[in-house]
């Protein structure tokens, strides 16, 4: 063993065995590696339009203000989220990205005694969150790639401290009922906090009657989960929140650093929210997108899953992998899926209408070569 090799011995147990977050290929270090211009990044579910006008002047009109720390409890976007909810700002607990929030609510609530259940295929970083605090992973195994919320409910024991349901899933796309859903979160016992994590909720365009912020009056063991990083197209500021009882989100606020928001997040954040244009912009193009691309597929022969998201699932049919580096080659990253036990699909987000045909047009040509 390496002298420096000693310090992972001195890593919490959990962390020794953590395999991090593989993020998707930034378009710099392809630039880099292959010398390409003209690369296109399909491949972590960022909006294809840019961030809106609204949330760029904000930034632009917040740069002097630099030297000041930022607004600490978030007053300004905490009380525009309130209004657009119809909740108390009490309800709120902003996060650097959601994934903060995911990581609040396991250091908040988990110790090395409890279990955490979530499903097969689905978000990479409640893995992640579960092993750095030590706890055990449940995998409940997926049905048709989405969760199976009866086997979930079989699986809670008493040890069970944290559920995280992702709706619509990342990578899957999968989406489930408003009806299931309730009636999965009603069965919970009250000693177990179900996450539901509604990222990609602004794709979502079937009509569903029931609104899950509706549910936070019921059930104080509830955390919801959103994000401006995907639909709002400000992934590059991190800001996501948290909606929740005042109790949980008091809970989340002990364990939140002071100034977990930067001032252009939050300035941006509130200004996107206000900015129903882009973000009717982007669904529409995202629509438009998902049935270019789904079309593609079927001319390819290849199927797909069908997805609620800025995303789709395709299956390649054979290892994955190679058609990820060939597309690589060709100036298109996506995102290859093994590390979600789907060797044989690719995740494709929803580009423009230019960025769709680049990526279909290198996809036929991969797939005639070999
Ligand atoms: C992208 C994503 C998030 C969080 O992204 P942030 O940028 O941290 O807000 C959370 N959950 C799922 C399922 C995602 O795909």
């Amino acid at each position: 063993m390496n002298n420096n090799d000693k310090i992972y011995k001195l890593a919490a147990l959990g962390v020794q065995q953590l395999i991090p977050y593989k993020a998707g290929k930034p378009i710099e270090e392809l630039e880099r590696e292959l010398g390409l211009t003209q690369i296109i990044k399909l491949a972590s579910n960022e909006n294809p339009l840019g961030p809106g006008k609204k949330a760029l002047a904000a930034i632009q009109e917040a740069l002097p203000s630099l030297a000041l720390y930022p607004d600490g409890s978030g007053f300004l976007l905490k009380k525009a989220l309130a209004k657009k909810y119809s909740i108390d700002e009490a309800q709120i607990t902003l996060g650097n990205g959601s994934n903060e929030i995911l990581e609040l609510v396991a250091r908040a609530f988990l110790t090395t005694e409890h279990e955490v259940v979530f499903s097969q295929h689905a978000f990479a970083v409640y893995p992640i969150v579960t092993q750095a605090i030590g706890a055990k992973a449940v995998v409940v195994p997926a049905v048709n790639y989405g969760h199976d919320l009866n086997a979930m409910i079989k699986a809670i024991t008493d040890k069970t401290r944290l559920v995280f349901i992702a709706n619509p899933n990342n990578p899957t796309g999968t989406l489930l009922s408003q009806t299931c859903l309730e009636a999965f979160i009603g069965a919970l016992p009250d000693t177990c906090v179900c996450v539901l994590d509604e990222a990609y909720f602004e794709f979502v365009t079937c009509v569903e009657a029931v609104n899950s912020i509706d549910w936070l009056k019921k059930y104080p063991n509830l955390l919801i989960t959103r994000t401006f990083s995907k639909a709002y197209g400000l992934a590059g500021l991190r800001v996501g929140y948290g909606l929740s009882s005042p109790q949980m989100a008091d809970i989340l606020n002990r364990v939140r650093q002071p100034f977990n928001n930067n001032t252009l997040a939050l300035v941006a954040a509130e200004a996107a929210l206000n900015d129903a244009e882009h973000l009717q912009q982007t669904i529409s193009v995202n629509t438009l997108g998902m049935h270019q691309l789904t079309e593609g597929f079927k001319k390819l022969g290849l199927e797909w899953i069908s997805s609620a998201g800025n995303f789709v699932l395709v299956d390649i049919n054979k290892a994955a992998q190679p058609v990820y580096d060939a597309l690589l080659r060709k100036g298109v990253i996506v995102r290859p899926v093994g590390n979600y036990e789907l060797p044989n699909h690719l995740r494709i987000s929803i580009g423009t209408a230019g960025e769709n045909q680049q990526f279909l047009k290198a996809l036929t040509e991969i797939l005639a070569d070999v």
